[in-house]
C-alpha cells in the first residue's frame, strides 16, 4: 500500500509530466498548424530537446501522439518528420470534412433560436479579418481553423468535435503542402454567410454554403514541390542566436519532398492550436 504522502507525490509527478508533454506538444503543433514547420521537415530528437528544453522521453511521447494524429510520420532508421499527406489522402480528408461539416451546420441551423454562441463566433471572424489584413498569417490560420471547430463544438457532440479537430489539423498540413506558402484558403465573408444562414434557421442554405466553402478551399490547392530550408529554432520561436548553434546549422539543408502525384483536383470532390481549440 502506498502511503498517502507518497501517493500525492506520485500524482504530482504524473501531473508535472503531463503538463510538460502538453507544453511540448502545443509548441510543435502550433508550429505545424501555422506552417512554420512545413510538411516533410525532419524533427531530430537531439535538436528538438535542446530547442524545446525538454527530455528525450517527453519528446518521444509527444512525437508518438502527433504520429497517432497523422501530423508526424515516423520512419524506421530515419526518425520523425512532419507528415506529408498524399493527394489521395488530401481528397479523402476534404470529402470527410464536407460530410461532417454540412451535418454540423444542418444541426445548428435546425436548432432555431438557440444560438447564444453565434455573436461570439461572429466577433472572432472579425478578428480573423483583422489578422488577415494585418498580415498576421499565423494568427489568421489559427482563427480560420477555429471557426470550423467552434461550429462543431456548438453541436455539443464530443465525438464529432474530436473527429473534426483531427481532420482540421490534417487540412492545415495539406494547405501548407499544396497551397501558396503562408496562406490560408478560408474566406472571411463565406464564414459570415454561413453564420447568417445558421442564425436564421436556413439549414439547406447553410449546408450548401459550407459545401461550397470547402470545395472552394480544396480547389485552391495546387502542387508545390519547392524545397525549403527550415530552421527549427526560428520555427519554434527561439532567438536568432539560438538558431545559429552548430546543431541547428546542420538542419538547414533543404527539405526535399517526394514528388507528389498530379492533382486533378480542381474538380475535387478538409489549424491551434491543436487543442483547438482550432482550426
Ligand atoms: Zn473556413
Amino acid at each position: 500500500m502506498i502511503a498517502s504522502g507518497a501517493n500525492n507525490s506520485l500524482t504530482s509527478d504524473i501531473s508535472k509530466a503531463t503538463r510538460e508533454e502538453a507544453r511540448v506538444q502545443l509548441r510543435l503543433a502550433e508550429a505545424i498548424f501555422e506552417h512554420r514547420l512545413p510538411p516533410g521537415t525532419k524533427l531530430p530528437e537531439i535538436d528538438l530537446c535542446q530547442i524545446l528544453r525538454t527530455s528525450r522521453g517527453t519528446l518521444r511521447k509527444v512525437l508518438d501522439r502527433l504520429a497517432g494524429e497523422e501530423l508526424v510520420e515516423q520512419v524506421p532508421n530515419r526518425g520523425a518528420f512532419v507528415a506529408r499527406p498524399s493527394v489521395a489522402v488530401t481528397r479523402d480528408v476534404y470529402a470527410l470534412r464536407r460530410i461532417l461539416e454540412t451535418g454540423v451546420v444542418r444541426a445548428l441551423a435546425r436548432c432555431g433560436g438557440c444560438q447564444p454562441w453565434v455573436n461570439e463566433v461572429r466577433l472572432q471572424v472579425g478578428e480573423e479579418r483583422e489578422a488577415n489584413e494585418a498580415g498576421d498569417t499565423g494568427r489568421y490560420i489559427r482563427l480560420a481553423g477555429k471557426f470550423h471547430l467552434d461550429l462543431a463544438a456548438a453541436t455539443g457532440n464530443s465525438a464529432l468535435n474530436q473527429h473534426l479537430k483531427r481532420v482540421v489539423a490534417q487540412t492545415s498540413l495539406m494547405t501548407a503542402l499544396y497551397d501558396e506558402p503562408g496562406t490560408n484558403t478560408c474566406s472571411v465573408q463565406e464564414h459570415l454567410d454561413i453564420l447568417d444562414a445558421i442564425e436564421t434557421g436556413r439549414h439547406e442554405e447553410a449546408e450548401r454554403l459550407m459545401e461550397d466553402h470547402l470545395i472552394g478551399c480544396e480547389r485552391q490547392l495546387r502542387l508545390d514541390d519547392e524545397s525549403k530550408a527550415v530552421d527549427l529554432s526560428v520555427a519554434l520561436g527561439e532567438s536568432p542566436r539560438a538558431a545559429r548553434t552548430p546543431a541547428n546549422r546542420a538542419l538547414k539543408a533543404p527539405v526535399k519532398p517526394k514528388k507528389a502525384a498530379p492533382m486533378h483536383a480542381k474538380k475535387a470532390i478538409f489549424t491551434t492550436r491543436l487543442d483547438a481549440s482550432t482550426s
